[in-house]
């Protein structure tokens, strides 16, 4: 759907919307009390910390990534001659 908010809240369709809305989240709660009555907890959601493998062809051509580990990488596998790039910070 592509209605400005306004133009979503006049349609007929948003009253309803808000009322599934409304239902899911009694819906949800509902599920939260069972789940903490059983002992569960809730725990905040850490977010994943991408783990760059650094020295991979990924790394350097998708990533270009130009970490020493991975133009030591690109230097030992002939993508690059020289690292003099590099000097230019
Ligand atoms: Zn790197």
């Amino acid at each position: 759907m592509n209605l400005s908010k306004q133009e979503f809240l006049n349609t007929a369709d948003s009253a309803k919307y808000i009322q599934d809305k409304r239902k899911l989240r009694a819906e949800l709660e509902a599920e939260m009390a069972k789940f903490l009555k059983r002992g569960g907890e809730i725990k905040q959601a850490v977010s994943q910390i991408y783990k760059a493998k650094h020295g991979t062809a990924d790394q350097y051509r998708k990533r270009s990534c130009r970490c020493d580990v991975c133009v030591a990488w690109a230097l030992d596998n002939g993508v690059i001659k020289l690292t003099t790039i590099k000097a230019r910070v």
